[in-house]
């Protein structure tokens, strides 16, 4: 039985390892804090937003957005993508994409 809990011990310290935040995508050294449009001062319509997830150094962007402001809750997350959906310059596609590498991120950092 000891033998057992043992084992059974070893696995939940293995899944509970506290995972790792995704790393900035300029850098790749700073730990992301910030989701913004990389196309210079401001995002206009037209050119490519090209959304990165980035650390505060990096950012060149006046419009940014804090990834634990965007992630807060349920409300707070849909309440950005309706103010992003209403700027005329927003690719929805584009930060759906960045979305996707900043969860695959997270899901690479907790397997080995
Ligand atoms: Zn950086």
């Amino acid at each position: 039985m000891v033998y057992v809990n043992k084992a059974l011990e070893r696995k939940e310290n293995k899944m509970s390892r506290p995972a790792v935040a995704p790393k900035c995508e300029i850098c790749e050294t700073e730990r992301a804090i910030i989701f913004a449009p990389d196309c210079g001062r401001y995002p206009s319509e037209g050119v490519p937003n090209n959304w990165k997830f980035l650390c505060k150094k990096c950012n060149t962007q006046e419009y940014f957005i804090f990834i634990s402001d965007y992630y807060q809750n349920q409300r707070q997350t849909s309440d950005w993508v309706q103010h992003l959906s209403d700027k005329n310059w927003f690719d929805i596609i584009d930060f759906g994409d960045m979305l996707m590498r900043y969860q695959h991120d997270w899901e690479a950092a907790r397997e080995f």
